[in-house]
């Protein structure tokens, strides 16, 4: 596991706006404005002109030593704390008044995401991000931009928040920027799908089409155990008619299903409920909690060993396998799943918040497996966790 964050110190006048770390040779290819790039020069002090490279437009120099200069031609990050955090490619933010420098983007990472808004219409009892409803609308122009120091060659590109529809042409824009300098990802985008019950939240992404994959999380084919999990009235029905509006509209779909023990006790009949409702859908994932946010502190009402739904898993996801609808088990452990669900479970995990457990040390099947995330602990601990032999 990678942290996203680490502190630094700086010389001179630092931009505050996100910059693309790049080696010599790379920031000199001119892929990228000069004016949006950091030239990372790790520890290597000895052979860099900083004149030069202020003479040619570079915002700043990234070195992870410590440096004894007292000014630079050039502002300067150096002295970062955990050097392993930032690395050729990666799109920082450094914050002067603290040091913090936050990566936003990581090259050759597993996942990526942009975090588009602290604001959620719904409270989901497990949200790993509890929502906040601060005015955080400057972070759309952070992201355009920013998206145009990607790299192009991104299959896929996260979009997250709280809940991103609530930025309405603010997330269209950013739709757009990514359409324009990386027509080759596709955007997974995750929502409760709310906003979607009204058809003209829909049309506002017509120019999306093919281009995302809504994410939604749908929790029970009944709707008060859903409208009960995501703490909303009414919240059923909103990503209901959302899903057939999106689906009326040519989109692209995965429904989402958090295991937990308010949403257990109907996963056989969620699974028919999807098969026979909305066997359009492009993706369902049913997956492991993350025990972050609100999920520690409901973890009473939450908790249920996976262990204890493992084969009831494996048939809900084999019975929707077997009907043509794309399946996936994420976040939960290969040791505690049945062999026959092993291909369908996901290396789900981002890898800046993915662990393994010292048992995992000897484990024949460590690269295939999801593992854990940062956060999890004792209290989260499956029974089920072996190591599994070669001979399995
Ligand atoms: S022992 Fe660890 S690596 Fe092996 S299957 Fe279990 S959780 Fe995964």
């Amino acid at each position: 596991m990678l942290p996203l964050n680490t502190f630094a110190k700086s010389i001179g006048k630092m931009p505050t706006e996100p910059i693309k770390v790049l080696g010599l040779k790379e920031a000199l290819s001119g892929d990228f404005p000069s004016d949006q790039v950091g030239v990372f020069i790790g520890n290597d002090k000895l052979s860099v002109d900083f004149e030069a490279l202020e003479r040619a437009g570079f915002r700043a120099v990234i070195q992870s030593a410590e440096s004894n200069l007292n000014t630079s031609p050039i502002p300067m990050i150096h002295s970062i704390r955990n050097s392993g955090v930032i690395a050729e490619g990666d799109v920082i933010r450094f914050k002067p008044s603290n040091g913090q420098v936050s990566v936003l983007y990581r090259r050759g990472a597993n996942a990526n995401s942009l975090f588009v808004t602290e604001r959620c219409n719904s409270k989901c009892l497990m949200c790993s991000q509890p929502p906040r409803d601060d005015d955080d609308s400057w972070m759309v122009n952070e992201i355009l931009g920013y998206v145009n120091l990607i790299d192009k060659d991104m299959s896929f590109l996260g979009i997250t928040g709280g809940e991103p529809t609530l930025l309405e042409n603010g997330l269209s824009d950013i739709i757009l920027k990514c359409r324009e300098h990386l027509p080759n990802t596709k955007l997974h985008i995750l929502t409760n799908g709310r906003t979607f019950s009204n058809l003209h939240n829909v049309k506002r992404f017509d120019h999306a089409v093919n281009q995302v994959i809504w994410a939604i999380p749908l929790y029970s084919d009944l709707r008060h155990t859903h409208d009960y999990v995501v703490q909303a009235k009414d919240a059923y029905q909103e990503t209901i008619n959302g899903i057939y509006n999106l689906a009326e509209s040519g989109h692209l779909i995965e429904i989402r299903f958090v295991l937990h023990k308010q949403t257990l006790d109907r996963l056989p009949m969620f699974a028919e409920f999807i098969y026979r409702n909305m066997p359009f859908v492009s993706h369902v994932a049913l997956m492991g909690l993350e025990p972050m946010g609100y999920a520690k502190v409901n973890r009473d009402i939450l908790w249920v060993d996976p262990a204890d739904y493992a084969a009831e898993l494996t048939d809900a996801a084999w019975y929707l396998e077997n009907r043509g609808i794309i399946t996936s088990i994420y976040n939960v452990p290969l040791c505690v799943l049945p062999k026959k669900a092993w291909p369908l479970a996901q290396k789900s995990i981002s890898d800046w918040k993915n662990v393994y457990d010292p048992e995992c040390d000897s484990c024949s099947v460590k690269d295939k497996c999801c593992g854990f995330f940062s956060s999890y602990g004792a209290a989260w601990k499956s029974r089920a966790i072996k190591s599994v032999g070669s001979d399995f």
